[in-house]
């Protein structure tokens, strides 16, 4: 298997929860099983928030 995000073959690969791609455990957030676009985007989402308020 391959993660999309770094072109790494991997043994053990995390689908995302949200966007449902697979990831290493490099690219993301294992735990959650958020990938890294997903965790930058929500992070972008709290920044702006924050701006907000
Ligand atoms: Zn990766
Ligand atoms: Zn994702």
């Amino acid at each position: 298997m391959k993660c999309v995000n770094c072109n790494k073959s991997k043994s053990k690969l995390y689908t995302c929860e949200e966007c449902n791609q697979k990831f290493c455990s490099n690219c993301g957030d294992t735990q959650r099983e958020w990938c890294d676009t997903c965790l930058q985007f929500e992070q972008t989402q709290k920044d702006n928030e924050s701006i907000d308020t």
